[in-house]
């Protein structure tokens, strides 16, 4: 099994990564990416120990694989995939949304139906069980990109200003094809090996050059990678901002300036109906956003933990009024933990033999995530009051005697001498109100799809057609007569 240190040493490769307008040299040393390398490193280790019981025999090669990379074929793989995604989460305490099992999610969904990958012009479906092959055996951490750059909403690529705004194909080969242009937000891009891209946003038959899928390594000749502003480097210890010093996972603009893409590692070419196929059709999506949400609810119970403990150490948890704040927020937590488990209950094989979790529970749980996760925020927020800024500016104040004695008697609590609560409340901070913890606001809305775009599932999943039939038939139980 992959290690840790086989990742980093992997990693710091030739890619072209820029921050500040500097071109980055080996991520994995570098203080915006050494913090979250090896938090990957780390995940690595977690599932080549033995203890973590991550692993299982792949049908597919006959060799042991990180069950993150399996095809569930049954319920009991499903509950052996949630229970790895659980371990990996939890060590991050749900704080890095694109973990590698995330895409390996969407992955193995595309192995579990290769038809959906032979259906256009060209067959594609052997690279797809070739790739899915290769990362049960080699484990790589692979990001993706799957939405259009932010130019205009109105309209599609094929109508934008410029030519290849948006990443499409320039050329073909016979050993493949060249791209061009960008995609947007990879998050982990800088630190993955390899980045899938492809385009989820409906285009229309004009968009054909841009309706691709295809995977590249972040090392690839052409590919640069535009990083916004990593927050790690400004951040003063891990005693001040806890979530930062380790989580930072980062987000980059991916820009392909004629990257060379060999035939095997594209999936889907030059086909707008193909990009849904390869989505939903497989089921890679309801899997992907499976994991997602085990991943938010281990985030929202570490969230709940805060809230519980910020309460009691203020000496507010038994008010009647703070108990209703706790009780919703244990309400909140409880109904993702709860939607994670009934997918698993409601899952059902698929013509394939694929066991797809319960979209109804999958897409109800996501629908609402844009106001859950805010809210939960509002509520430790709500709790914490000003003790969060009622902190010494950092660690230095700590460590000088001159400071230290007044911190000591005026920053206090009951059971909870001043370098415990400055802690406490300091990591609090990094969760709500740091530019890490704003970074994650912002992902919860929008990692799976703008607000609208999540409901939309949430509505094309769900089923009205019981619901409404129901409705219809009590409305036939009675008229005027
Ligand atoms: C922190 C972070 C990390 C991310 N990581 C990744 C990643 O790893 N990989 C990846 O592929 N993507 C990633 N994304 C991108 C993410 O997928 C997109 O943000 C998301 O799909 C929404 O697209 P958008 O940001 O362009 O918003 P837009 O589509 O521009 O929507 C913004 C707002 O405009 C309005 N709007 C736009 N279109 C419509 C419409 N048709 N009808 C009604 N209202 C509309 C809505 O109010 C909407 O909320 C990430 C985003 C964030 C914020």
């Amino acid at each position: 099994m992959r290690t840790g240190r086989d990742y980093l040493a992997a990693i710091n490769d030739d890619r072209t990564i820029y921050v500040d307008g500097q071109r980055v040299s080996a991520v994995a040393d570098h203080p915006a990416f050494s913090p979250i390398a090896r938090t990957i490193g780390e995940l690595f280790d977690i599932a080549a120990d033995p203890a973590s019981k991550m692993t299982f025999t792949a049908p597919e090669t006959g060799a042991e694989a990180n069950r993150v990379y399996g095809i569930p074929r049954s319920r009991e793989d499903l509950t052996a995939f949630r229970h790895a995604a659980e371990t990996w989460a939890r060590h991050t305490h749900g704080w890095v949304g694109r973990s590698p099992d995330h895409v390996a999610s969407f992955i193995n969904g595309f192995a579990a139906h290769p038809e959906a990958f032979s259906a256009g012009e060209r067959d594609f479906s052997e690279n797809v069980l070739a790739y899915h092959r290769r990362m049960q055996t080699e484990s790589p951490y692979v990001s993706y990109a799957i939405i259009p750059p932010q130019v205009s909403r109105a309209t599609t690529a094929h109508a934008w200003e410029g030519d290849f705004v948006q990443v499409g194909v320039v050329s073909e080969r016979s050993d493949g094809i060249v791209v061009r242009g960008a995609q947007m937000l990879a998050t982990g891009g800088p630190v993955a090996d390899e980045i899938l891209v492809s385009c989820i946003k409906p285009l229309t038959d004009d968009d054909a050059d841009f309706a691709l899928s295809f995977v590249v390594p972040v090392a690839a000749e052409g590919l640069k990678l535009y990083c916004r502003r990593p927050f790690a480097p400004a951040a003063t210890s891990s005693y001040d901002y806890p979530l930062t010093t380790r989580y930072d996972e980062t987000d980059a603009l991916l820009v392909f300036d004629d990257v060379f893409i060999p035939w095997e590692k594209v999936f889907v070419y030059r086909d707008v109906a193909g990009l849904r196929r390869q989505f939903f059709e497989t089921g890679a999506h309801v899997l992907g956003n499976w994991q997602s949400q085990i991943r938010f609810s281990v985030k929202l119970q570490f969230l709940a933990g805060l809230a519980r403990k910020v309460a009691a150490v203020n000496g507010v948890d038994k008010f009647p009024g703070v108990v209703e704040k706790l009780g919703e927020l244990a309400s909140l937590t409880s109904l993702v933990e709860s939607a994670v488990l009934a997918a698993e209950y409601t899952a059902a094989p698929d013509e394939s033999g694929l066991w797809r979790p319960g979209k109804r529970a999958v897409y109800g749980a996501m629908g609402l995530q844009a106001e859950l996760y805010p809210r939960a925020l509002a509520i430790l927020r709500d709790l914490v009051g000003g003790g969060v800024l009622q902190v010494p500016s950092g660690i230095e104040d700590m460590r000088n005697p001159e400071t230290r004695s007044d911190i000591d008697r005026y920053i206090y609590s009951p059971g909870a001498p001043a370098e415990e609560r400055i802690k406490l409340f300091k990591l609090v901070w990094d969760a709500v109100g740091s530019e890490f913890g704003g970074r994650h606001h912002q992902y919860e809305m929008f990692y799976a799809g703008a607000p609208f775009v999540v409901k939309g599932y949430a509505f094309r999943n769900y089923g009205f057609d019981g619901p409404l039939a129901e409705v219809d038939e009590f409305l036939a139980s009675y008229g005027v007569d």
